[in-house]
């Protein structure tokens, strides 16, 4: 049965692993991935491109149905800091629910004479954030960039064709829009396949990626207005309390008073 639906909601997501897990499905991420055999395989894959918090409610509903995927995040996101107090605690939650971190990468970052080098940077930045080794890459939008050799730093990269081509097939939910087939044709069909999914597409009542988008910009805004109006406080703060606390910056660092 197909279903006549272009939704993406968690509803769906959830009905497509259930029902690939009683059609004996092997499911699992790139790291255990070794090849499409006696049972058909399912390989999850998420792209983080604008957020990281929509991964969070895909990875508990995984490790709640008993299966762990791979998780490819940005290191040089213009919309997301790998590096900020709540985004590390989000890769560790993904983590700590058993799940995979690979690298998510546009090619360009990787070649030049400096290529080499911030890969290894990279791959050194997400194996400190998830306390794992990473071993997985995924070129973010590959129709719009070159191809990047990232050996012998990285093994895996999602685009090989042991992850895409027969046996295996690869599924995308790219800008919400299926391209030729739906992950329920493909259980229908006990194919093996490689599903790409992007966390933020798959909420509850987002009509297409434009709302998508909008909704996570209203997200981001709200945000960042929050965070301007808490500095804005601690700086008055700091000015109402500033002699006080030049006097004890002093005496911390063991200067004598001013006079
Ligand atoms: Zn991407």
């Amino acid at each position: 049965m197909v279903q006549e639906t272009n939704e993406f909601t968690i509803e769906r997501y959830r009905a497509i692993l259930v029902r690939a897990g009683s059609l004996g499905y092997r499911i699992g991420p790139f790291r255990a991935f070794d090849g499409a055999r006696d049972r058909p395989a399912l390989l999850l894959r998420h792209d983080l491109d604008h957020a990281i918090e929509p991964a969070l409610r895909i990875a508990r509903l995984e490790a709640d149905l008993g299966v762990a995927s791979t998780f490819f995040v940005q290191t040089a996101c213009a919309f997301y800091n790998l590096l900020a107090d709540e985004e590390r605690a989000r890769i560790a939650t993904i983590v700590e629910l058993g799940h995979e971190i690979g690298l998510h990468y546009v090619s360009a970052r990787y070649t030049g004479a400096k290529g080499s080098e911030h890969l290894r940077a990279d791959i050194a930045l997400l194996e400190d954030l998830s306390g794992q080794p990473v071993t997985a890459a995924a070129q973010h939008v590959p129709t719009d960039g070159e191809p990047v050799s990232l050996e012998p730093e990285i093994a895996i990269e999602a685009y090989q064709p042991r992850f895409t081509e027969h046996p295996m097939s690869y599924l995308s939910d790219s800008l919400m829009a299926w391209r030729d087939t739906r992950p329920e044709e493909l259980l229908d069909a006990r194919a093996s396949f490689q599903f790409l999914t992007h966390p933020e597409n798959w909420t509850e009542g987002a009509n297409g990626i434009g709302a998508v988008l909008d909704s996570l910009k209203r997200a981001a805004l709200d945000a960042t207005e929050r965070r301007y109006e808490e500095v804005a406080a601690y700086y008055q703060r700091l000015l109402a309390e500033r002699a006080e606390r030049d006097r004890l910056f002093r005496a911390r660092r063991g200067l004598p008073p001013r006079r």
